[in-house]
């Protein structure tokens, strides 16, 4: 395919581009130079109808994710549509929820069109972790309170399959080298998370909720980590939000006022 499709025309190019968490103004120039040069946009779930709509009216837009009612588009057919349309000479942008290369299968994409002979380029996006830390005012690195930061994904492993997060032994990690944990996938299994982190951490670690970061639905709660599921139960948050563990919690802004709200 590709070498008569490279014959006929000059190929085209293939930009993954992260659109970050969902409001407009966190798009980087880059970003928004990409998606206004494209010809055609292959867009994830939580990309924001904003974000989309800086795409040229010429632009072909086709919505790939699994929300909205409709199935997801296997990754494999994702993949070959890049492909034939790079080889159309068409100008791809594979647009992505926060950042491609955390847990956005950006890596497995970049790899697919390498061994098919073309370089993908990829602009950076803000990720969700980060945004929904600064959105209730949490430094996650507070050098008073924290080391470092972790990044983990919350989703549970297919029943059946080895492998999961040892949540106990990272809380105890945590503990000791004080990181700040940031968890993404994280509310549907948040039972498991909170029980194994209760392994390592004090049940009165501060954590936080924030759901829909940057979008004007914004939502969050502020707990403690042995409350985590009720709280959750009680503010009926759900997808897509973070869980942001530590002592850096404390620090938000807003903790207060918010305690005293959603408690
Ligand atoms: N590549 C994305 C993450 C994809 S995984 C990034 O860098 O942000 C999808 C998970 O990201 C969701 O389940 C949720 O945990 C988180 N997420 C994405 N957008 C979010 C938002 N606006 N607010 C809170 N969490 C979000």
């Amino acid at each position: 395919m590709k070498a008569s499709h490279a014959a006929a025309r000059p190929l085209g190019s293939c930009t993954l581009v992260g659109a970050g968490p969902g409001d407009p103004e966190l798009l980087t120039l880059k970003a928004l130079k990409a998606i206004q040069r494209a010809t055609l946009l292959l867009v994830d779930d939580l990309v924001s109808a904003e974000i989309v709509a800086c795409a040229p009216p010429s632009a072909r837009i086709v919505h790939v994710g699994k929300r909205g009612g409709c199935h997801s588009t296997p990754q494999a057919v994702i993949n070959q549509w890049m492909l034939r349309a790079v080889a159309d000479g068409e100008q791809v942008v594979r647009l992505k929820g926060g950042d491609p290369f955390i847990f956005g299968r950006g890596g497995e994409e970049v790899a697919q069109l390498r061994a098919a002979g073309i370089e993908a380029t990829v602009v950076n996006g803000i990720s969700a972790g980060l945004a929904a830390a600064t959105a209730i005012g949490v430094p996650l690195t507070h050098r008073e309170h924290a080391h470092g930061v972790l990044f983990i994904t919350g989703h549970a492993p297919p029943s059946g399959q080895a492998g999961g997060t040892d949540w106990s032994a990272l809380a105890g990690a945590a503990q000791q080298a004080r990181l700040t944990l940031v968890i993404y996938m994280g509310v549907s299994n948040a039972a498991h998370v909170q029980r194994g982190l209760l392994g390592g951490l004090p049940a009165s670690t501060p954590v936080a909720v924030v759901q829909d970061a940057s979008r004007p639905d914004q939502r969050h709660l502020l707990t403690r980590l042995d409350q985590l599921t009720v709280a959750l139960l009680h503010a009926a948050i759900t997808s897509p939000a973070i869980i942001v563990v530590g002592d850096v919690v404390g620090c938000a802004a807003l903790a207060q006022e918010a305690w005293q709200r959603n408690i």
